[in-house]
This record gives structure tokens, sequence and C-alpha cells, in this order.
């Protein structure tokens, strides 16, 4: 498959290509050429299928050729070595948990497949060690460094925000050592991605080293979320005719894999991208106007982010058409006492314990089916709720047992360096 940049400005190139350079010359997110969709065949018999051979069919258009279907096998086997469940509270309301991997996030299922890539990438013609430089809101390190822990020529630098990301997922990030460094950045996520953005254009850093990115821009860690949606069609669609999915959304590369599983002909009805108060597409969803803003810091911080980056590729599914993405997408914004009141009631009705950004989730589920009594909305769980020990145990008063994911890092010591500018972090890549 070849890939174009959004920005239309840059040539066409491969799936390799696009893995390894992240954005394009012309800071455009890659997108591919074409989307064929899987056979009626594949949907009607999706219940025979495992969850590695329904992702490897899935997947297999936006790969091949460069990742022949034997090497495809394993990289989906190995990426998804881990549960999927489905919880329903009742006839309208579901969480699809996708906090079984390793970091416990739902990030796990992008990052390892995109390590396995540039791992058979790197093979092919090692010489060169890779940086992968990753800004992280705070999910998004811990399963990229855990994803690259140990794989062989490619060295692992994150950036993430000074005090904004809570102390488990500090410790994921901080405490890997081996081929990954954490950069403790005096500013906000933004000012990450950012950072991020500009070493990618710096001509004089990428003539000196080969960096690539491992944010959901990258179209190898964007696209396998696609599996999450198919996975639960599989289980659901035999109960529910009407089926919905609330996407807890930040940088919107989840929602927006969804919208690819719906191209490639997964019968989903709506989606829902749910908010916290960092809701610039929510506005634009009521005003048809697109203003960016700075990001405000949540409880649900994983979506603290102020212009997301995969909104150009939602834009681009829906041929930059607004009343075709409105009829396919609705989005509301959620205050943090909202989602704590959530959290209240998921725990008193259901005895089910969400974490913030999974109640976010639930409230624009609960506020779609007001409208649309038949639907069945699964909303996606995309953390653990002991990542955010500080606000589930305030809300939820009681021990929640800590998983052995997250009890195998806690004693571990902090490292990282601290910086404050982009120049500080030119200096670190090129020292
Ligand atoms: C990254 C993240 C999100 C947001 O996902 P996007 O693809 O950026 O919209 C939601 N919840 C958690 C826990 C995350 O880590």
């Amino acid at each position: 498959m070849n890939y174009f940049s959004l920005n239309k400005k840059a040539p066409n190139t491969t799936f390799k290509d696009a893995v390894i350079r992240g954005l394009a010359p012309d800071r455009g997110l890659y997108f591919p050429e074409s989307i064929t969709p899987l056979s009626e065949d594949f949907f009607k018999n999706i219940d025979a299928l495992s969850h590695s051979e329904i992702a490897f069919e899935a997947i297999k258009q936006f790969v091949s050729p460069e990742i022949p279907e034997a090497d495809l096998k394993t990289i989906v086997e190995e990426t998804l070595a881990f549960d999927f469940p489905i919880v329903e509270l009742d006839k309208n309301i579901s969480f699809l948990e996708l906090f079984h991997g390793p970091t416990m996030a739902f990030k796990d299922v992008g990052a390892r497949f995109m390590a396995r890539c540039l791992g058979h990438f790197s093979k092919e013609d090692a010489k060169q060690d890779v940086t992968v430089l990753v800004a992280t809101s705070g999910d998004t390190g811990g399963a990229v460094a855990n994803g690259f822990l140990g794989v062989e020529g490619v060295n692992v630098v994150i950036l993430y925000p000074s005090g904004k990301v809570s102390d488990i997922q500090e410790k994921q990030l901080t405490t890997l050592k081996k081929n990954i460094t954490a950069l403790e950045v005096n500013g906000t996520f933004d000012d990450c991605q950012d950072m991020v953005k500009q070493a990618f254009l710096d001509d004089d850093l990428i003539s000196k080293m080969k960096l690539t990115s491992a944010n959901s821009i990258n179209v190898a860690r964007w696209l396998p979320q696609l599996f999450y949606f198919m996975f639960a069609y599989k289980e659901l669609h035999k109960k529910y005719d009407e089926l919905v999915f609330s996407v807890p959304s930040g940088n919107f590369g989840n929602v927006c894999a969804g919208m690819m599983a719906q191209r490639l002909g997964l019968p989903v009805s709506h989606f829902v991208a749910s908010n916290n108060e960092n809701n610039v597409v929510t506005r634009f969803l009521q005003t048809e106007e697109y203003s960016p803003k700075p990001s405000v810091q949540t409880i649900s911080n994983a979506m603290d982010v102020g212009n997301p980056s995969n909104f150009v590729r939602i834009q681009e599914i829906y041929n930059n058409d607004f009343k075709t993405l409105k009829e396919n997408l609705s989005s509301y914004s959620f205050t943090d006492e909202e989602t704590k009141e959530a959290m209240t009631e998921i725990y008193n009705e259901y005895s089910y314990v969400a974490d913030p950004h999974g109640a976010v989730g639930y409230l624009g589920a609960k506020k779609y089916i007001e409208t649309h009594p038949n639907a069945h909305c699964v909303c996606l769980e995309t953390a653990h709720p002991t990542k955010f020990l500080d606000v589930v145990g305030e809300v939820i008063k009681e021990n929640i047992a800590l998983p052995p994911q997250i009890l195998s890092v806690m004693d571990k010591k902090k490292k990282s360096i601290k910086i404050d500018t982009y120049s500080d972090l030119k200096n670190y890549l090129l020292k």
C-alpha cells in the first residue's frame, strides 16, 4: 500500500517509508491511497475467526507487500497476546476493556504492532540505529517504551510534561532503562508534541540521525486500533443491531481508526467522540468552525489535547464533507465534576470501577442513547482504573487491588532528564 500526505505537497510513499518517517516532509499526516472493503463473508463468518485472524485480514492491505504475509501473521499474534473482554452493563451500554496489555493502556496494541514493524524493517537494513521520538500526555510513553524495550537497533526517547502525568504513568515511563530514555519537559503536552514535530522538520538534525515518531500520527500505531471495533462487533453483533462506539478522545487516533473499520465494511451505526473540557471537535460539530485552543488540565489527562492531530484524517475519511461527518459522528464534552459523578454512578449501579477516561466515554454513551434508545453503545475503556488511583481512590472509597503489571513498577527508581526548550532536546539527541 502506498500512502499520501494529507498536505498534498510531498511525494506518495510506501508503508515502510511512512512508518520510518512518521510525518511526511510537508508536515502532513500519511493516509492510505485506497481502502478496499473486506468481503461480506468476512463479516458473516467473523464468529469463526480468532482475534489474530480478524486482525490479519483487516490490516493486510495496508502493510503488504512490504511485510510478507507469514511475518504479518507473527506480528499480529505477538501484538494481540492478551484479552479484550466486553462487560455489558445493560442492554444499552457495554465497556470494551482495552487495558489488559503489559502497560494496561489501550495504546499497547498500536505500540506493539509498530515496534514489530520497525523491528522487521531494521533487520532488513540495519547499519544505523533508529531513534523513536515520542511525546506523551500519559499513556503513550509507557506503552511505546514497553513495546520497544530491548528491540535491537531502536532507541526510544520519550517527552512528557513534568507534573502532569499520574505517579504510576511516570514510573512506567522512567524506570525501564536499556534503550529507553525519558525527558521530563517543563511545559504542557502540547509543548512536548510541538518539540517532537519541530525535530522532524529540523533538516540539520535529521541529516545526522534516523528519527521516527511513535505517536498516533504514525500509521503503524494508528491503524491497528481498528481491530478493537471488529473484536467488539464479533462479540455483540448477534445480540444488537444498532452498534455505536463511544470513544474517549484526545488526539482522535482511536475513533479515527474505528472509522477506518467502518470504511472496511464494519456495520457501525454511529461514533461518539467523548471529550473532557478539551473540546475542539465538540465545538466544531456545533459551529462548523475548527478553532484549536491550548489544552487545559483535567482528571482524564490522556485526553488533554488542544489540537488533535488525527482530526485531518477524520476529515479525509468523510471527504471533508461536514454533513456526512455529522451523520456519523457526535461529540460531547464533560467536566471533571461530571466525570467523577459518572464514576460513582457506574460503581453504585453496576459495581464496575471505571477510570476517568472510560467514565467520559460512558457519559457520551448515556447522552447518545437519550435520543437513540435502541442503540447499543460500546464504551472503550482505555486504561485500567488503578493507573489513576488518586482520582479513582477519591471517588470509589474502597481499596482496589493493584494488578501485577502496576505492582512491578511501583518500587523502581525514577530516572529522567529535565529539559525546557527545543534546543535542549536537540542537544540531547546529538550528544
Ligand atoms: C491516548 C488515550 C486516550 C485518547 O486516545 P486518542 O487516540 O488520542 O484519541 C484516551 N484514553 C487513554 C487512557 C489514553 O491513553
